[in-house]
């Protein structure tokens, strides 16, 4: 018996089998669920639907976050071959990458709205659109935020504004779904190699510092943040919502 038997879930924001999103999808499919996934233009196509093959599953949808028309297209299609959805998996952000290295101050306004729409404005987007579907005893979202949000992290930049955007959209979410029984949180993880962390310049700096200072001395793993996932989006986390939780090997307590 799997925690997620029965339970349907989308996942937003596998690139390849190191997206923290394909994490948290191969521990949902160890537990039963059932999985779709999006994947953002046919580069990336290619590399999703293969994964997504290799656990059985054949629910796998266009979405550039940014498209409206993409979304409802999505959310239709979900209703057309599962009819309702049980929980979803928000985990991706964009900005140019001038604006991760140049001086915070000469962000651009488009660079600004750019990394805001993808990285923030998108869950609330997504959360609207999956309200209807969430009518099997409501349902829980999950999105992935980082430190630089409240604290200045060099190179991080607009996304650490994006971030904060996002943190803030997680608790109105929380506010206005909890009464439909959705629950909106947001894992706060630790830098792990990715596709998108290999746009922040000087990552492998960070992350030998990052493992120097943590409490549990050492690096954030997919598996330590797919555990947390499982928690917040199943049953577990039942009596959770509109939190910023920390998976980052307790680097976040510690001063200087
Ligand atoms: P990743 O590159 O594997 O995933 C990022 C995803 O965002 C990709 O699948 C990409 O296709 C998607 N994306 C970008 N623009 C999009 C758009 N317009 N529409 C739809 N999808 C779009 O990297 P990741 O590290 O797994 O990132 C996942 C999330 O985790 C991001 O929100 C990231 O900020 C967050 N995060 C990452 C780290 C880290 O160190 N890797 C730490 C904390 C938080």
């Amino acid at each position: 018996m799997g925690m997620f038997d029965g339970r349907k879930v989308l996942v937003l924001g596998v690139a390849n089998d190191r997206s923290i999103a394909w994490g948290m999808a191969e521990a949902l499919h160890r537990e039963g669920a059932q999985l779709a996934f999006t994947y953002l233009n046919e580069a990336l196509e290619r590399r999703v639907r293969p994964l997504a093959e290799g656990i059985g599953c054949r629910n796998v949808y266009p979405c550039d976050v940014q498209s409206d028309e993409q979304l409802d297209t999505l959310f239709a299609r979900l209703k057309e071959d599962w009819g309702t959805i049980d929980g979803v998996v928000h985990s991706l952000a964009y900005a140019d990458k001038e604006d991760l290295s140049n001086r915070f101050v000469n962000t651009s306004r488009a660079g600004f709205q750019l990394a805001l729409d993808v990285s923030a404005y998108s869950l609330v987007a997504v959360a609207r659109r999956a309200l209807p579907l969430m009518t099997d005893n409501g349902g829980s979202l999950v999105t992935l935020t980082y430190l630089g949000s409240e604290r200045v992290v060099s190179n991080y930049n607009v996304m650490g504004v994006a971030k904060a955007a996002l943190e803030a959209s997680v608790r109105y979410l929380a506010a206005d779904l909890g009464e439909f029984n959705i629950r909106v949180n947001a894992i706060s993880a630790g830098p792990i190699k990715t596709l998108a962390a290999s746009g922040v310049p000087q990552f492998r700096d960070m992350l030998s510092a990052f493992a120097e200072k943590a409490p549990l001395r050492r690096n954030v793993t997919q598996d330590d943040v797919a555990n947390t996932g499982l928690y917040l989006l199943g049953p577990l986390g039942s009596g959770v919502t509109g939190e910023i939780l920390y998976v980052d090997c307790g680097f976040n307590i510690m001063g200087s």
